[in-house]
């Protein structure tokens, strides 16, 4: 905590530097620290070796799934007194959690509304293959041609879901209500679950829908690529809500150009970071694949949306203050990521 701060009140409080804030976080964030437990900064700028400077005098940084917490950047921020990375997300992809340890700890948001991410994966779907995206703007302009809009029923198809965590096992619950057929991979399967599990191969080759939930490994890094599509049957939907590196997007691309792919949901991208959850309008876009995607009817992207709930952003806000209070106050936090 910086003298200047520290002046400002008699009580010291603990000062989170917040990294990437959005209107939506301050408002949630603010509610659960309408006591004033905590001093917050809030910076429009992501966390990156250039911004890390802003986090001097603070005792944590807080930070989401585009921030950069390299070994630069933990690095500086050891250097600059900050004892603890927050992140107000479940991924850690994005922190080199290797480079932190005995350094600083890392606290995360391990499940805030598993509900939230799962519904955003069915509704992407449904708009997809119903075709909603495009019945939506023809009514607005009151064209009430059906032409072009035929979808097919989810009904007795079989959903591959890769990742049966909090999130996966939702999802399965959720397909399983419109009455489809579940398979399940898991590198860590569990047992006790009445999950139908099969390996990898068996997801490509008999999925009509394949839908991700697991976490950006070295093992999930392009798990579908050129390869992996090959193996897919013809016509597969692909809906990924986790994280966007799991998919190559120029495969994809090539996928869809070569009609193999029958339609694309994503909700991540892998060069997001530049991209998503800023105003691009009226801005000359330079990322070809991500243009060439978006173009695609049968594509359909939204900016990492799927957390964004009420719920979510409630849960979100109230468990990063706790698990700042709890690792500030104890060294230790239930919410601790490790190596
Ligand atoms: P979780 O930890 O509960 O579940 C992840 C599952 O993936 C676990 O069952 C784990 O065993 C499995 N897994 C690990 N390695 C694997 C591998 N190599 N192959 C297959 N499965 C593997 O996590 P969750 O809360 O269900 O979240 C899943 C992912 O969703 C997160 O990692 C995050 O990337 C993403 N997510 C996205 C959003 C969004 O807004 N789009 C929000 C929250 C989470």
């Amino acid at each position: 905590m910086s003298k200047k701060r520290e002046a400002k009140s008699s009580k010291v409080k603990t000062g989170i530097a917040f990294f990437d804030a959005k209107d939506y976080d301050i408002a949630s964030f603010d509610e659960a620290n309408k006591d004033g437990e905590f001093e917050i900064k809030y910076f429009d700028t992501k966390l990156t070796p250039d911004t890390v400077k802003l986090a001097k005098g603070y005792d944590a940084v807080c930070v989401f799934v585009n921030d950069t917490v390299n070994k630069k950047v933990i690095n500086a921020l050891t250097k600059k007194g900050v004892r603890l990375v927050a992140l107000r997300c479940a991924g850690f992809n994005n922190v080199d959690i290797k480079q932190a340890a005995g350094q600083l700890g890392v606290v995360r948001v391990p499940a805030y509304s598993p509900y939230a991410v799962a519904e955003h994966a069915m509704s992407l779907l449904l708009t997809s293959i119903r075709r909603i995206h495009k019945a939506y703007i023809r009514t607005k302009d009151f064209n009430f041609s059906l032409n072009g809009l035929m979808g097919f029923d989810l009904h007795g198809k079989t959903v591959g879901v890769v990742g049966t965590g909090k999130i996966g096992r939702v999802f399965i619950d959720i397909c399983r209500g419109f009455g489809m057929n579940v398979i399940a991979y898991d590198k860590f399967p569990a047992n006790d679950s009445g999950i139908d599990y099969v390996d990898l191969k068996e997801i490509w080759k008999k999925s009509d829908i394949i839908s991700f939930h697991c976490p950006l490994t070295d093992d999930t890094y392009h798990m579908v690529d050129e390869k992996s599509i090959r193996a897919m049957k013809k016509g597969v939907v692909l809906v990924n809500t986790s994280r966007g590196a799991l998919i190559d997007a120029d495969a994809l691309l090539e996928g869809i150009r070569k009609r193999k792919i029958g339609a694309a949901c994503l909700d991540v991208y892998e060069e997001e970071a530049d991209v998503f959850f800023e105003d691009r309008s009226g801005h000359i876009f330079e990322d070809d694949t991500l243009a060439r995607l978006i173009s695609m009817p049968n594509v359909i992207v939204t900016s990492h949306q799927a957390f964004l709930t009420q719920e979510a952003l409630t849960n979100i806000a109230q468990t990063t203050l706790s698990n700042i209070r709890e690792y500030l106050a104890t060294g230790i936090c239930k919410n601790e990521v490790t190596v």
